[in-house]
């Protein structure tokens, strides 16, 4: 295919989404604000020029739809449009640190930098890398000193995710998986629930387009219905609380395809059983003072109006969740039978639910003392976030991601404060004095009673250290500190211990060898470290002499030299994979590879192989439970795999039924697989109990097609309710 480039027609698209990312920079409406937005352009269009994305556009597009996501949809100003336009310029071009310091100042090039230190951590194409998600999400905390940083990252992602369509396929599923494991949980915790929704939407889309796409088909073609429905059920609420004098709003709230998809897993259920599909939102603006009241009113009369199922009531007024929310959700007998849900909650509670606890910050006092330092952090974010000022940015420099971290505040005896992390113990507190005092501490007193050095402090007390000089710090003092600085201290005060007790074990291990009449030299050395997984020969002699490595392990380390040899030949297939780039299962070759027993693909799902330590390559389907796990964290280890000639091979897979019980459906049902050609049956399990039947099938298949037709078939069998392919499939 050839490509033909219209040079003048890129130049007026260019030209284009600059003017939109103006008009969504509504805040910065002066010159000098204009000019570096265009100074930022000139810089980015240069240096990205010869560069194109996957799609075959200009890279361009990509810094300037960040950078308008970032006005247009967090509502962010002029600094970090500027940092938005630039934030791939460093990783990927000429254009250094300095020169955007030269350029545009410190803060844009502190900010830069931020964004491309998380990138380089977190480049999907790297695949030595295997990050916990928590991990990540940890270093882009602590990595960002301004949250700017993480909010741009955010609209990065956000647009990589919209415009995945032509990566290659593997690379989709790592980056969606990424994005469902860290940045939409992270978009949640910010209270950005919008770019949350989209970006859940959008992972689910390429981990699993076929579900993503049946619910999408599946909404559309039931929205005239729900919207009559809606209307139908609304109007006699509407009519009653406009009679009793309500102000209010009420509306029809669609769930997210991602929540239906949560809801179709967690309950085994179709899309026509999820009966939530939509709820119904009554918002009413009260009196601060009546809000309970009037929404409890409210309740009483839709319960007027329609029957309610007694155990579906949740009541968050009293009792609000942990993040804030507040609402009254009622579970109503609507119109034809159907249970429809009722959302009750005012104006307030209603902005918080959809902007997380950043919307305390308009209702409640700033004074209020209970105010938890994510609450306050967050305040100000929301705070920054709609000041129409730029220059109400600058305070945001003033604090750090620390805030993520809850902090508690004790007293010594002579009343000084003392900050701790949440978490932190009386050992803690003795190493935040002095570390001589944690050295030597044996216990303390708090509130003038005596307890353990691992009780765990509360804000407000106050700790007396108690020490003895013949103390000494212990080994198992790391399982309860959790202040750097205690760590570190108890570290280097074992480390002497440690030494003189290594020097014991290397005369034990001197001992062994000399009884198998093996010799000591640095090779045996550094295999038995990687053996038993230790940092090094320090630490090895150190185990011995603390009995951690046994005499038993020792010899059984020689007996399994022989199984090295094969792990050896493991790792040669491996970088076979490697060149190859792609794993064809069923097609003769020598890497060997074994069906994941966790999910069973059969020639037709879309798969992907791992290597495992034990069990060589393993090929998953790559909607596996298990896969999300993998991908996002061990993406190194996985090979890109596809069916080839699996044509007469049959697969082990399993099918489940639900019905009602009628005699000789077994007969039925089995007739009806053994009649499909090539179709064996492996075994076969049935239960019935009153009327209502289940069952379980496994058999042999060649494929997804065929799997289908006959499932299609059995579904057509009188008396069988459901028929569903068995996900795991026992031997
Ligand atoms: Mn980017």
């Amino acid at each position: 295919m050839e490509v033909v480039i219209d040079v003048e027609k890129e130049k007026q698209e260019i030209l284009k989404r600059y003017r939109g990312l103006l008009r969504a920079c509504k805040r910065t409406r002066d010159d000098h604000d204009k000019k570096l937005i265009r100074k930022a352009l000139t810089v980015a269009i240069n240096a990205h020029k010869e560069m194109r994305r996957k799609s075959g556009e200009p890279y361009i597009y990509h810094p300037i739809e960040v950078a308008r996501i970032v006005a247009d949809e967090i509502g962010l100003g002029t600094t970090s449009v500027v940092c938005a336009l630039l934030h791939d310029t460093v990783e990927d071009t000429y254009i250094t640190l300095d020169d955007i310091n030269r350029m545009f100042g410190d803060k844009v090039m502190k900010i830069v930098d931020g964004l491309t230190k998380i990138s380089s951590i977190a480049d999907p194409d790297d695949s030595k890398y295997s990050l916990q998600a928590e991990n990540f999400r940890r270093i882009l905390l602590t990595l960002s000193d301004d949250i700017r940083v993480i909010l741009i990252k955010l609209a990065d992602r956000l647009h990589n995710m919209r415009t995945m369509e032509f990566m290659p396929r593997h690379k989709q599923l790592k980056i969606a998986y990424e994005t469902l494991n860290i940045y939409a949980p992270l978009a949640h915790r910010l209270g950005l629930y919008a770019i949350k929704t989209e970006l859940e939407d959008l992972g689910l889309r390429y981990t699993e387009p076929e579900l993503y796409l049946s619910i999408e088909e599946n909404l559309a073609s039931t929205q005239k219905k729900r919207t009559r429905y809606i209307n139908k059920f609304s109007l006699p609420i509407i009519n009653v609380l406009t009679d009793k004098g309500f102000n209010f709003d009420i509306k029809g709230r669609t769930k997210s395809i991602f929540s239906i998809a949560q809801k179709m897993k967690k309950k085994e259920v179709n899309f026509d059983e999820v009966y939530d599909i939509f709820a119904i939102r009554i918002i009413l603006n009260s009196k601060p003072e009546d809000e309970k009241t009037d929404c409890w009113k409210v309740y009483s009369n839709v319960t007027d109006l329609y029957t309610p199922r007694p155990d579906r009531l949740r009541d968050w007024i009293s009792t609000p969740k942990g993040n804030g929310y507040e609402s009254l959700h009622t579970t109503v007998m609507g119109l034809d039978g159907k249970w429809v849900e009722v959302q009750i909650r005012t104006a307030r509670m209603d902005s918080i639910a959809e902007k997380g606890l950043a919307a305390h910050w308009k209702y409640k006092s700033m004074t209020a003392e209970q105010e938890t330092h994510l609450d306050t952090w967050i305040s100000k974010i929301t705070k920054m976030l709609e000041a129409p000022e730029n220059d109400a940015l600058e305070f945001i420099d003033d604090f750090k991601l620390n805030f993520f971290a809850d902090e508690i505040h004790v007293f010594t005896p002579a009343g000084d404060i003392k900050t701790l992390p949440k978490g932190a113990t009386t050992l803690d507190f003795a190493y935040e004095i002095h570390s001589r005092v944690g050295d030597q501490c044996i216990g303390a007193k708090v509130n003038h009673k005596l307890v353990p050095l691992s009780q765990e402090l509360q804000s407000g007390e106050q700790i007396e250290i108690i020490t003895s000089k013949k103390q000494t710090p212990k080994e198992e003092w790391l399982n309860f500190v959790v202040t750097a600085k205690a760590k570190s201290a108890i570290k280097d005060a074992l480390k002497e211990e440690h030494k003189k007790t290594a020097f014991d074990g290397k005369e034990i291990f001197k001992e062994w060898m000399q009884v198998i009449n093996e010799p000591i030299n640095t090779n045996i050395l550094g295999v038995m470290v990687k053996h038993f997984d230790l940092k090094s020969t320090f630490d090895f002699y150190l185990k011995i002499a603390l009995k951690e490595i046994t005499l038993e392990e020792f010899n059984n380390f020689f007996r399994q030299k022989e199984d090295k040899k094969n792990l050896e030949k493991l790792k040669r297939h491996k970088s076979k994979t490697d060149k190859i780039g792609m794993l064809n299962i069923g097609s003769e070759g020598n890497i060997k590879y074994t069906i994941a027993t966790c999910c069973n693909p059969i020639p037709g799902d879309e798969v992907f192989g791992f290597q495992t330590d034990d069990q060589g390559i393993l090929i998953h389907k790559t909607n596996c439970p298990n896969a999300m796990h993998l991908l996002s964290n061990f993406a190194g280890k996985s090979i890109k795999a596809q069916w080839t000639n699996t044509n007469n091979v049959a697969f082990l897979t399993g099918v489940e039924f639900v019905g009602i019980d009628d005699v000789g459906l077994v007969n039925k049902i089995t007739s009806v697989i053994s009649k499909e050609a090539g179709v064996n049956i492996k075994s076969i399990f049935f239960n019935s109990e009153d009327s209502f039947f289940e069952g379980k099938i496994m058999l042999y298949v060649t494929d997804t097609e065929q799997l289908k037709s006959l499932i299609e078939k059995l579904k057509q069998i009188n008396g069988v309710h459901k028929v569903n392919r068995l996900m795991e499939v026992a031997a």
